[in-house]
């Protein structure tokens, strides 16, 4: 901790809440610029949405949401259409506050016009949602799982999921949703920072009892009923992945704005948080991602009325400490030289002499200096890690609970990565560094360098077509603080022109085509581009 600044430049900055940090040139940075603002609720599900749009089945694994206030009249015409057409159904619906948390300002409703339009919705935007009636139970109790997933780098795309995750149970019986029972918190919402007021919370002193479990607890249980835990975990990686690939491309956005490529700068890493709720059928549905998770391993306790103290909470313990354990061994910028070494060993050059600098001890987390000769013999192999056991920095260490699934699973999810494509166009033409929005003449640009205008397109309507999805993007005031177009406004007028051009395929594939001619026309371009140049 540097309470009054820095000196020197780091291997690892640790901040507490978000990127804020201007002055880091080199080294990791735990968070990712932009990450906050990306998980937000209102954030995720317009990032969700434009994923739905372009694959509805792949991307069932979020309820049906709306936007509000805009998308109030939206919300009540489609909600009146479904009634009409399936007069049995009889949806419940929770609005959860933007930027809300702990179950902050969340209610639930049986219709819309039981929102609470009255001043506050203007004020407080919010994302109404349709609320999962028939969640799965564990001892009659509803529950959602906090799964910690470490995003390692976002170019090339990295993801790992932490083996065992937190079960935060209800304190209530849970019922289905009736007008009598919409307003009971312990029955309806997990959060723990609201179950902990119920009388019936129980604080857990093993990680398969009490009010706060250990995931694994939980999946060991349905494994004794016979549900198929395996498929489960597929579904939840896959899950994760997804929701991963929606937010990479503003991501993307954000990063090149604070870390223009090119320029010395960190590279970063991120824990998240992600909240998934099991269905009856034990299909994972995503709640929300959490940029910030708690890493608490206690909890306060009221010893005698009034007086509190921090106790461990081992449930926590068990699943946190190895998620930070992990994250640090896999972020670790010894391996990086580690590897250099057994490059340095393998080319069969000189004697090695390095030092390595730490090791974190498991729990202990002690800083012990190890010779280097030992490292890079551990590296070496399995041969060679038998001579010097226990003389490693990760020696004695558990194994890895955080698991790779991506780029492991690339091969499977790599056709989603649509939008991901369309924000590097975006990016290239973003031109000045520094800026997340796209001028009019960067649009031109895109529009002129893909061959995109034609006599039926004639450049005038591309100035149109910018003007009106720019401005009600800008209407919508989410960021007032650059003018432009944003990311999203182009993904919008993207769809459009693919939409115009290739008619009678379905939307994907339109997207598909046009990011495929738009990237053939640029490859042309900078081919050209280098014989001039060398010329
Ligand atoms: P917050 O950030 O305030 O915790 P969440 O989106 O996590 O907001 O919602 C709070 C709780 O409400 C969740 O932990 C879950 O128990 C419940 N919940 C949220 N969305 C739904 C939903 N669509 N269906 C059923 N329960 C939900």
């Amino acid at each position: 901790q540097f309470p009054f600044g820095r000196r020197l430049p780091c291997d690892i900055y640790w901040h507490g809440v978000s990127f804020h940090d201007n002055d880091i040139f080199s080294g990791q940075v735990n968070k990712f610029p932009g990450m906050t603002e990306m998980v937000r609720k209102i954030t995720l599900s317009r990032a969700v949405r434009t994923m739905q749009d372009l694959f509805p089945l792949e991307y069932n694994f979020y309820p049906r949401s709306w936007i509000l206030p805009e998308e109030f009249p939206l919300f009540v015409a489609e909600v009146r259409m479904m009634k009409d057409s399936d007069p049995s159904w009889k949806p419940t619906f929770i609005v959860k506050p933007d930027g809300g948390c702990q179950g902050d300002g969340i209610y639930l409703i049986k219709d819309p016009s039981d929102i609470r339009l009255t001043g506050s919705i203007q004020s407080r935007p919010a994302v109404v949602q349709e609320y999962i009636c028939k969640p799965l139970l564990v001892d009659k109790l509803k529950f959602d799982i906090r799964l910690y997933v470490l995003l390692k780098s976002l170019e090339p795309l990295e993801i790992y999921i932490a083996k065992d995750g937190l079960s935060r149970f209800c304190t209530e019986p849970y019922q289905e949703p009736t007008l009598k029972n919409l307003h009971q918190v312990f029955m309806h919402l997990t959060n723990y920072s609201l179950n902990i007021h119920s009388g019936n919370f129980i604080h857990s002193d093993n990680v398969n009892t009490g009010s706060k479990r250990t995931f694994s607890s939980i999946l060991c249980r349905l494994s004794s009923r016979g549900a198929d835990v395996k498929k489960l975990w597929s579904d939840i990686i896959s899950l994760v992945i997804k929701t991963i690939i929606a937010l990479t491309p503003e991501l993307k956005v954000y990063y090149q704005s604070d870390i223009p490529a090119g320029k010395p700068g960190p590279t970063c890493f991120q824990i998240l948080g992600f909240d998934i709720l099991l269905m009856k059928n034990l299909k994972p549905m995503l709640l929300e991602v959490n940029a910030n998770p708690s890493m608490r391993i206690e909890h306060e306790q009221e010893l005698s009325p009034g007086v509190f103290e921090n106790v461990p909470s081992p449930v926590d313990e068990e699943v946190k400490v190895a998620v930070i354990r992990d994250t640090l061994r896999l972020v670790d910028p010894q391996k990086k030289k580690r590897k250099d070494v057994q490059q340095h060993i393998e080319s069969g050059k000189k004697e090695v002499n390095i030092r390595y600098n730490y090791l974190i001890c498991y729990r202990c987390q002690t800083l012990e200096h190890v010779s280097e000769a030992s490292e890079a013999l551990l590296d070496a192999g399995p041969a060679d890690r038998r001579e010097c056991d226990g003389r490693s920095p990760e020696a004695g260490l558990p194994s890895l609970c955080l698991k790779q699934v991506f780029p492991k699973y690339a091969k499977q999810f790599n056709y989603l990565r649509l939008v991901d494509r369309v924000a590097a166009l975006f990016i290239r033409f973003l031109g000045v560094k520094g800026t997340t929005k796209l001028g009019p003449t960067g649009f031109r640009t895109f529009i002129r360098n893909c061959k995109l205008s034609n006599s039926s397109f004639s450049m005038a309507s591309v100035d149109i077509l910018y003007i009106d999805i720019t401005r009600r993007w800008n209407s919508m005031g989410i960021d007032h603080k650059e003018s432009g177009m944003c990311l999203q406004a182009f993904v919008e007028a993207f769809f459009c022109l693919a939409q115009k051009k290739y008619k009678s395929l379905p939307l994907h594939e339109q997207v598909a085509s046009l990011i495929d001619f738009c990237e053939y026309h640029l490859a042309v371009l900078d081919e050209k581009r280098l014989v001039c140049g060398r010329g």
